[in-house]
């Protein structure tokens, strides 16, 4: 028998598949197609999305129209665009347009190796120019999400002291991030670790600071790993549509969990999310058409749970 545990009401869901996704794909697309995915996401329901990143482009070609996105995105009301700042330089680009979105995002790895290989300098000099990008965010008026890379594991050293985790997680939050997202960017956390960390992060930073899971199913542990988190409190998760993404500096990192996976869970659990579940899957058979191939999120293949009409649940995509 298992015991009913406490679960939040309402989860909030950040599509990450334009950034996280798209910068991991070997077709880049059209900023015109990536407008048609990013209105697709916000009609569907999905009021927090991750729009592109202010990379240089020539690390990361497939965002290199990031400005060109956000001047061609139309206003989506009721929705909270985030932007993915990776140092000053980043965030110079970005401020000409800070009315076109709201929320700089920043990075930096919990391993040493890891930060080495996908930002190529230390954490003490990642955590200093992150702490400028969100100061300076901020004084802008903008909202700032901290992302903590390999909060669970490391590709390269395998083991992440927790304490590291929870004092990147408390310099960010001293700087001003009002949300911080802990990333299993290689698919390496399980269920208990993953409820130890929030929790004792949760503790340390107390009220007031978002707390956020960003995991990638590398392993298939994703969602198994949402449970968990939401079972310690966590209401805020990130996801990419179709399960596109992964990490460009490790080989055989797939993708984010698919964000059409989450919201079948989340809505089997009574969970409100403000997600319609059909359209979000209307968007994902549209994200395959514009990249040319089948996606693997699994709600996308198999079509959602149908209570009323399981004959049609059977037949997979009829819905
Ligand atoms: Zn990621």
């Amino acid at each position: 028998m298992v015991a009913e545990t406490f679960l939040p009401s309402r989860v909030y869901v950040r599509d990450v598949a334009a950034r996280d996704g798209l910068q991991n794909e070997p077709v880049t697309l059209s900023t015109e197609a990536k407008v048609e995915l990013l209105l697709a996401l916000a009609k569907a329901g999905i009021s927090r999305l991750e729009v592109t990143s202010f990379v240089q482009p020539k690390v990361v070609p497939q965002l290199a129209d990031a400005e060109r996105l956000l001047e061609a995105l139309p206003p989506l009301s009721g929705v909270q665009l985030a932007v993915l700042v990776p140092n000053r330089k980043g965030l110079e680009r970005a401020l000409p347009l800070q009315e076109r979105f709201h929320q700089v995002t920043v990075f930096l790895s919990a391993s040493e190796s890891h930060n080495q290989r996908n930002l190529g300098r230390r954490i003490d000099e990642s955590l200093k120019e992150a702490t400028a990008v969100i100061e300076r965010g901020r004084a802008s008026g903008l909202r700032a999400e901290g992302v903590i890379s390999t909060s669970f594991g490391c590709p390269y050293e395998g083991y992440v002291p927790p304490q590291r985790v929870i004092e990147l997680a408390e310099a960010l939050a001293s700087a001003g991030a009002s949300e911080i997202s802990l990333a299993d960017t290689v698919g390496m956390a399980n269920p208990l670790q993953v409820q130890r960390l929030f929790s004792a992060v949760a503790d340390r930073l107390g009220e007031g600071v978002e707390l956020t899971a960003h995991f990638h199913n590398t392993r298939g542990q994703g969602l198994a790993n949402v449970l968990a988190a939401l079972q310690v409190g966590v209401a805020s998760f990130e996801s990419s549509l179709g399960e596109v993404g992964g990490c460009p500096v490790v080989e055989g990192a797939t993708g984010n969990i698919a964000t059409e996976d989450l919201v079948q869970l989340l809505q089997e659990l009574g969970i409100t999310t403000g997600v319609d579940l059909s359209a979000l899957l209307e968007a994902g058979r549209r994200l395959e058409g514009l990249l040319g191939r089948p996606l693997t999120g699994h709600t996308l293949r198999a079509g959602p749970i149908r209570w009323d009409q399981p004959a049609l649940a059977a037949s997979g995509r009829a819905e």
